[in-house]
């Protein structure tokens, strides 16, 4: 074929283009080889088409037509016409044409794959580090160009709306310096002077803030990040999130923001339900009705605390639990009266897991004192049952389901799993909706048992509440700040806060973390003197895009969002990296490797 450049894509030709004349461009998905005659599903991008290369018509073709095999690249030449009666495929959308061929070149001839694109069934039993190895074929497949499709339509809503709302798109510089998030730092060896090293960023908190004291007032950035932490479901070392930052607003300005922005692109790229406004919680009712920062709302069953409807008891795993300054709290599991002894013991056994000394179990048969199947009701008066089951709105059929600790944090964090795993089962977790919740008012730090030193809850830069500054010296716990979590479906998909731009107040923070009048000035001296030259009142947030696309796409995995992604332990096999570098690179940047055993990886 002398001209063999596409005059269409593939996937465009429908019925009312019958007659026309065309050359298609794309990869051989599917031959039917009959001998004299061929059937060849063309793809690219765009979807499939049927090919006929057909000895009748064009006998000088039928050959090359036979020597197809799957993933060549082809050009065809030929004719729109509509496919015989009864051949019609209604699952393409090209399936009521078929394409009578009158020139077929081969462009490029493909080995033998290692797996076969054109076969989704089979597709789903291919180990995923041989897909992430080969991902410029996995790509190739229709779910795969769909994602990154819609990921590149989110992404491009975003940059409209931002700068529809009067912000500029400002990079950051990817060598820099620490910026704490809480994960360690990835490091780049510098070098003319070894020893020295830039930070990759974890987030470009410091320099968009460094920004709002330019006078940028309103920044945001489509920002790459890095951190060195465990990977777990949805993380990656390398991440995209939406970085915002704006001067001269208070929290109720970012929270718009982050709401208005949200709702404008779910709406734009998808048709999830998605329920308006987004509810506000605090840190503390989230904790106190859900037992998580990150509660599914989808749904109810919220925790109850028993307290009142059990007082006087003198049951002793309450009494206990209560007198030792914990709680006794119950979520109800609607139907779960029917499950049996066994069923019963495997969800007291998931309790368990979670941190739990056992679980306590009331099972309705009538929401009355007189209708209770329960271990405990000999414990328990008719007055504190009735108590628990007006509480709980008991109906026929549910399970109480209670747990009671000296710890209210392993009361929260067990109900909390055993909620989710309630709504689970209960099919109360709706994949078609993305309920959105903002949580507000987090504990500016918390105590870290493992490093007997209290921890930025969120980084050292949150603002707290002013008339929360006496506790900096009483009871830090107790401070609250200016800072708020976007949470999605129970995930956390984004989190911001109004910052500190008062030097006296930003060092409070830094010594409250045990940061050293010298490290404070070692570390952040850049950003501190930044702020004695008039830092605007500033605040912001980031979102993440890839959790956005796992909710939009109710992809669990966050690999599947991602074009190359790294498997466990951040390797990638495609590249094979990280891999070994040359010992004259090694001279250059003047480092020596000192072998540390393989075990090391895991942690
Ligand atoms: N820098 C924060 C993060 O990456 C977000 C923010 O506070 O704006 O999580």
């Amino acid at each position: 074929m002398n001209n063999w450049k596409r005059t269409v894509p593939c996937g465009t030709m429908r019925a009312a283009d019958t007659g026309t004349e065309l050359v298609l461009n794309g990869w051989v998905h599917r031959q039917r080889d009959f001998g004299d005659l061929v059937f060849i599903d063309l793809r690219d991008r765009t979807g499939l088409v049927q090919i006929v290369v057909d000895k009748k018509d064009a006998p000088e073709l039928v050959a090359t037509a036979n020597s197809l095999r799957s993933e060549f690249v082809v050009s065809v030449r030929g004719t729109v016409r509509p496919r015989r009666a009864g051949t019609e495929n209604p699952n393409l959308l090209t399936g009521e044409i078929e394409i009578a061929a009158t020139g077929l070149e081969i462009l490029n001839a493909s080995k033998g794959l290692p797996f076969q694109v054109s076969d989704e069934e089979q597709m789903r039993l291919v180990d995923e580090t041989l897909r992430v190895k080969y991902r410029y074929l996995d790509l190739r497949r229709s779910k795969m160009y769909s994602m990154l499709e819609m990921r590149h339509r989110a992404v491009k809503r975003i940059r409209d709306f931002m700068d529809g709302r009067d912000f500029l798109e400002i990079e950051t510089p990817i060598f820099t310096k620490s910026t704490p998030e809480g994960a360690r730092d990835y490091v780049v060896p510098y070098r003319l002077e070894p020893g020295l090293f830039y930070a990759l960023p974890q987030s470009p908190q410091q320099y968009k803030q460094l920004l709002m004291v330019a006078g940028c007032d309103r920044y945001f950035q489509i920002a790459r990040c890095f951190r060195d932490e465990a990977l777990r479901a949805d993380r990656q070392p390398e991440f995209s999130q939406l970085d915002v930052e704006m001067s001269f607003v208070e929290q109720e300005d970012v929270l718009e923001l982050i709401e208005a922005m949200t709702v404008d692109v779910v709406e734009h790229i998808s048709d999830k339900q998605l329920p308006q406004p987004f509810p506000r919680l605090t840190y503390d009712e989230a904790i106190r009705r859900y037992g998580s920062d990150k509660p599914d709302m989808r749904f109810g069953l919220e925790l109850i605390d028993l307290a009142e409807s059990i007082t006087g008891t003198e049951f002793v795993v309450f009494r206990s639990a209560l007198d030792n300054g914990g709680q006794v709290k119950a979520v109800r599991y609607p139907g779960g009266g029917a499950l049996s002894r066994k069923e019963t013991d495997d969800l007291s056994n998931f309790c368990k897991e979670f941190g739990a000394k056992g679980l306590a179990t009331i099972a309705v048969t009538e929401p009355t004192p007189a209708g209770v199947k329960s271990a405990i009701s000999k414990f328990m008066t008719d007055e504190q049952m009735q108590a628990i089951l007006t509480a709980l709105r008991a109906e026929k059929g549910d399970l109480i389901c209670i747990i009671a600790d000296p710890k209210p944090s392993v009361v929260a964090n067990v109900l909390s799993r055993l909620r989710l795993e309630i709504g689970r089962r209960c099919g109360l977790r709706n994949p078609d909706v993305l309920q959105f919740a903002l949580i507000t008012d987090f504990p500016l730090v918390q105590w870290s048992e493992e490093g007997h030193r209290w921890e930025a809850e969120h980084h050292p830069f949150t603002m707290p509440y002013e008339e929360h500054l006496p506790y900096f010296d009483t009871d830090p716990s107790k401070i609250r700040a200016q800072c708020y979590d976007l949470v999605c479906n129970g995930q956390e998909s984004g989190s911001g806060s109004i910052r500190i731009h008062r030097p006296d107040i930003q060092a409070k923070v830094f010594d409250l973390l045990g940061i050293s009048r010298e490290k404070q000035q070692e570390r952040f001296g850049h950003i501190l003197e930044a702020f004695s030259y008039g830092a605007p009142p500033h605040g912001g947030f980031a979102t993440g895009i890839d959790r956005l696309l796992m909710n939009l796409l109710d992809e669990p995995n966050i690999r599947e969002v991602i074009a190359f992604p790294k498997m466990g332990f951040g390797y990638d096999p495609l590249m094979d990296s990280p891999s070994t570098i040359d010992d004259a690179q090694l001279q250059e940047i003047g480092l020596r490797v000192v072998p540390r055993k393989k075990t090391d990886r895991t942690e």
